[in-house]
């Protein structure tokens, strides 16, 4: 089934002198029940808007949205009754609660009492390291320490869709990487479906199977992370040789990205166009007498095929 199902989204904000801009500007999109998918793109592509449209908090200009089947533009108190959302800048927590009054309002809103959440709350300030700060105002808790009682906020809900936008921004690298194992989690122990927009591409990488990505309010790509990797992957190696090989015929055939002479031993990183190309230059490097003494295949990372997909839009 669909937990999400975006079509044909246009959001305009209007600027000084009647001029406009448009935020998101025919996006569609869908994701699958349990899916993990992350919302890529440079700023001021639109994934803010077009996640602030998804929850209700905005009206599109045009478009239908559909959560778990229902309209979320004509019936969005029902259809966001099923979703929660960590927007940018721990918005969604309040400042004069503390910590676990936070937890309990945010589950009360859900019709969630008290003692039904009880334990799932201590769980929560457990995983997140707030138990020694429930009693603490939210206004008092350091940057990260608030990003993480928004995240708890949006969980003790229950909702089975969870609109992420930055989550990790402002968090350390270990609790960063906690909060993608756990989210992992909750897609794969708890079925939730999760929509993520990160500027930090190891989170994305990390977490997400697909990914779109999105720029000037229109989606450039959407593809799982492996089919991207698969479309730009140019084959990069790294040969580390000893000696000084002779570039002109490498060069001839093959691209030369980068090399390094130092210590006798000279670091030759090339792409190759597929295996074929591999072997031929192994053999040349044999024949000329290079010794080698280590290669290694650079994995293609989601930030090259990120700028590659952005440059290539901006470049057209
Ligand atoms: P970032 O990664 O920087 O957070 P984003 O992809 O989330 O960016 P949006 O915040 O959705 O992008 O912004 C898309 C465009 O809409 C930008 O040009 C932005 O300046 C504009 N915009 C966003 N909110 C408003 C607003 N309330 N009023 C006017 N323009 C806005």
């Amino acid at each position: 089934m669909k937990a999400l199902e975006v079509k044909d989204l246009y959001k305009n904000y209007s600027r000084w002198r009647g001029k406009t801009t448009k935020a998101v500007d025919g996006v569609s999109f869908s994701v699958e029940e349990g899916e993990i998918v992350g919302f890529l793109g440079p700023n001021g592509a639109g994934k803010t808007t077009t996640i602030k449209c998804i929850c209700g908090l905005i009206e599109p200009n045009s478009g239908d949205i559909n959560i778990f089947g229902i309209d979320a533009v004509s019936d969005t108190r029902k259809a966001v009754e099923n979703t929660s959302a960590v927007l940018e800048g721990n918005r969604n927590i309040y400042w004069r609660l503390t910590t676990r009054e936070n937890l309990e309002f945010f589950a009360g809103l859900h019709g969630r009492s008290k003692k039904e959440t009880k334990s799932e709350m201590d769980k929560l300030l457990e995983r997140f390291d707030l138990k020694e700060k429930e009693d603490t105002s939210a206004r008092k808790l350091s940057r990260g320490m608030q990003q993480k009682l928004a995240l708890a906020c949006a969980l003790i809900r229950g909702t089975d869709l969870l609109l992420l936008d930055e989550p990790t921004l402002g968090l350390d690298v270990k609790t960063s990487k906690e909060l993608r194992r756990f989210v992992m989690q909750l897609a794969v122990d708890k079925g939730k479906t999760i929509l993520l927009s990160s500027h930090d591409m190891n989170v994305v990488e990390d977490v997400c199977e697909r990914v779109i990505i999105i720029n000037d309010g229109k989606v450039l790509a959407d593809d799982k992370v492996r089919n991207l990797k698969s479309l730009f992957d140019v084959h990069l190696y790294d040969f580390i040789l000893r000696g000084k090989p002779s570039l002109d015929e490498i060069e001839e055939y093959h691209e030369v990205i980068d090399v390094r002479y130092e210590n006798n031993k000279t670091r030759l990183k090339v792409s190759l166009k597929d295996s074929g190309s591999f072997y031929r230059l192994i053999d040349h490097l044999r024949d000329s007498g290079m010794e080698l003494e280590k290669v290694e295949n650079l994995d293609t990372h989601l930030e090259e095929i990120f700028m590659n997909i952005v440059e290539e839009e901006l470049g057209g």
